[in-house]
């Protein structure tokens, strides 16, 4: 196929989001071989082409048409969303999809034993970041005046060595804030992994490998939580059983050879279903209980 005709896709080439978006687009069905430089990933069963490098390449990479898709982290996008604005000039990237990976926050955290008195308190200090412009935003919503330190990384160090009197930091779990005897105090950006796409039109094979791309993620997320379910119910507690299957439609109700009083209940449940459904069913009068998980849905 005209190498113009295959999609290109960037995704982080090392890091946090390397795994999750690689595992994504293998559980869409992508089979792909890494070249030896390792920089591109040839997709084999797909006209999809994988390009690996730097989380923050990758808005522009996107923008200025040298990908047709990435999967990047919000705050970077947001960060560079404001960032173009700044410049004078509007960020052309689209967000396709909101993912369910690289969850965190970026959050402003002060030193343990500070006493922080809500964001005022930042009024007239240091605040050391890798994200100025989404930090600046965050202050200027709320007319405060302080210092950005920008920095490249290595943030959390900052007011240990006396340059910053707090961060502003990406955080998951929040153990490199314990470690470094901070506490975060300010939510300034939820986070999440994104797909999004060039501003440019793409030719119409391209664009179908989009669609089919797009209908693929939304399977993949949904059957993560879901779980195929199947129990025995009395006819009679029916409907009360019906409404304790988590996040189910239309469940399939079947008859039961020599059982004229009890009917075989199967249904697809959007949510995860949790050992106290279980027992609450079997409250209720179910048995024969089975959870499946769900590999693959299209609705
Ligand atoms: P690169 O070398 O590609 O620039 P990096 O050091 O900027 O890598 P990572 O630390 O791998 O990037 O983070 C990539 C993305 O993962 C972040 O932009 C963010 O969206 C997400 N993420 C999720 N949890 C965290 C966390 N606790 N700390 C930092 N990033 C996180
Ligand atoms: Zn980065």
């Amino acid at each position: 196929m005209d190498k113009d005709l295959r999609l290109k896709l960037a995704v982080q080439k090392s890091g946090r989001l390397t795994d999750p978006s690689v595992d994504l687009l293998v559980r869409c069905g992508l089979k792909f071989s890494r070249g030896k430089d390792q920089l591109v990933g040839y997709g084999e069963n797909m006209p999809l082409d994988l390009l690996f490098v730097r989380d923050d390449d990758i808005p522009d990479l996107v923008q200025e048409d040298v990908s047709d898709l990435g999967l990047v982290g919000l705050n970077v996008i947001e960060e560079k969303r404001l960032e173009l604005a700044a410049r004078g000039t509007a960020a052309r990237f689209e967000v396709l999809r909101s993912l369910d990976f690289g969850r965190c926050r970026l959050s402003i955290a002060v030193p343990d034993g500070t006493l922080f008195t809500g964001p005022d308190w930042l009024r007239g200090k240091r605040i050391a970041t890798t994200y100025p412009y989404l930090l600046a935003h965050y202050l200027a919503e709320r007319k405060i005046e302080a210092e950005i330190v920008t920095l490249s990384g290595a943030v959390e160090i900052a007011p240990r060595l006396g340059r910053a009197d707090a961060i502003c930091d990406l955080v998951s779990t929040g153990s490199t804030l314990v470690a470094n005897r901070l506490h975060e105090v300010e939510t300034v950006l939820e986070s999440h992994a994104v797909l999004i796409r060039t501003p440019v039109a793409l030719p119409a094979v391209k664009n179908e490998w989009v669609e089919r791309l797009l209908m693929r993620i939304d399977g993949v997320q949904q059957v993560k939580e879901s779980k195929y379910i199947m129990l025995h119910a009395p006819r009679a507690a029916l409907a009360e059983i019906r409404g304790l299957l988590p996040g189910s439609e239309s469940p399939t109700i079947i008859p039961l050879d020599g059982h004229p009083d009890k009917v075989a209940i199967h249904a697809v449940c959007r949510e995860n279903v949790f050992w106290e459904t279980l027992e609450s069913l079997k409250k209720a009068g179910a048995s024969a209980l089975l959870v499946l998980p769900v590999e693959k849905m299209l609705a």
